[in-house]
């Protein structure tokens, strides 16, 4: 069998330390909605959800696709989908008893329309701060109100999401003591719903406010969005390639698109089997971003191409060869370099680097 070129590879033991790490940080009592959305980061929606199933009392995903996906392997468990669904979808949500989220007494009475025998389950947002979607927090009320009165459906649950949990704890706090005062309100007027708002960063800081739920995603995948958590969390995923080709150039020779680099002196220089088009962000070129090789960090020089790089290993032993492991997150031996480190390189987030990789990218699941 021939190897893969680009693998990441997942472990299925640190998402389980993950998982007890967050029920750690929030106690016993709330639930856990494992989100497991744009295919579980990029670890695999369903295997994910598989090995979560244990720790979640739901899935959090994005889409109607991605809820018949993880449905597939955890039958029994209740699917939120958390972006507002086409209106074109609405019928199968419904008849599949997905949990779709709703932004406007419209939107409930669409499904209400759909329900046949039972009531449809919806989940009531509420915007406290994101601007995306949701009931704007003034309208909280009476929205709820009207819902409450709707024949036809039942507000399974009702929340909001946090705009800068991991970058303004002053904001935060004060959006949360002001989340807390209206849940106080609305739970008489929907009695039964489950109240959340805590995502990843939330869960770990202020789970003091996780009401009934918790929503993390990239804790569970072993990052933290916030440093000081980072010791609690193993990451899950480490994307590795292989050297395709070593040769040895002269002094003042360009390397990869544009000759942004040219050789100071003769160097060694490797062809890596990733690219852009792998996911591996092109906004890394000439940014100081490094590759392990031999448990060393390795400068990256020149552009990143559609399928290649180009690293510099001539500070390397001479049998570097083509055919060699490279881990351009992860570790190898003692050296790790962090998704944020590449998230950092290339002006972007965890989430981005994480969600990115490409279908040449072959996942493979270690479950020890
Ligand atoms: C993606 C998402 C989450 C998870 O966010 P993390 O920062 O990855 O923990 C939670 N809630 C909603 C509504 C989301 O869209």
């Amino acid at each position: 069998m021939s190897p893969h070129r680009c693998r990441a590879e997942v472990d299925h033991a640190a998402l389980r330390h993950n998982a007890a790490a967050v029920r750690n940080a929030i106690g016993k009592e709330p639930g856990i909605i494992a989100v497991v959305k744009a295919d579980g980061y990029g670890h695999g929606g369903p295997e994910v959800a598989r090995t979560l199933a244990p720790f979640a009392e739901q899935f959090g995903v994005a889409t109607l696709g991605e809820a018949r996906a993880v449905r597939a392997v955890v039958a029994g468990k209740d699917i939120l989908i958390l972006s507002p669904c086409l209106p074109g979808e609405r019928e199968e949500v419904v008849r599949e008893g997905f949990i779709p989220v709703v932004s406007s007494t419209a939107e409930a009475k669409a499904y209400a329309h759909l329900s046949q025998g039972k009531p449809a389950r919806i989940h009531l947002a509420i915007d406290t701060g994101m601007g995306r979607i949701g009931v704007w927090q003034d309208d909280a009320i009476k929205a709820a109100q009207a819902i409450a009165a709707i024949g036809g459906i039942e507000a399974e649950s009702v929340s909001t999401h946090l705009p800068v949990a991991d970058s303004d704890a002053e904001f935060t706090a004060q959006e949360l003591a002001a989340w807390d005062k209206l849940v106080a309100q609305l739970r008489p007027i929907l009695p039964g719903a489950k109240f959340h708002a805590l995502n990843s960063a939330a869960s770990l800081e202020s789970p003091q406010h996780a009401a009934d739920r918790v929503r993390p995603g990239l804790a569970l995948y072993g990052i933290s969005p916030l440093p000081v958590f980072q010791k609690l969390l193993k990451p899950v995923m480490t994307l590795k390639t292989h050297i395709t080709l070593v040769r040895d150039v002269g002094p003042g020779r360009g390397i990869s698109y544009g000759r942004d680099f040219i050789t100071p002196k003769p160097m060694r220089i490797a062809t890596l089997a990733i690219g852009y088009a792998d996911g591996y962000p092109r906004q890394t070129s000439n940014r100081g971003a490094q590759v392990l090789i031999r448990d060393r960090r390795c400068p990256i020089v020149g552009r990143i191409t559609m399928d290649q790089f180009m690293v510099d290993v001539t500070d390397l032993p001479r049998d570097v060869a083509a055919g060699e492991e490279v881990v351009l997150f992860g570790t190898q031996g003692d050296e790790e370099i962090a998704v944020g480190e590449v998230a950092a390189w290339a002006g972007t987030i965890t989430w981005d680097i994480l969600t990115r990789l490409g279908k040449r990218v072959v996942v493979e699941h270690v479950h020890s």
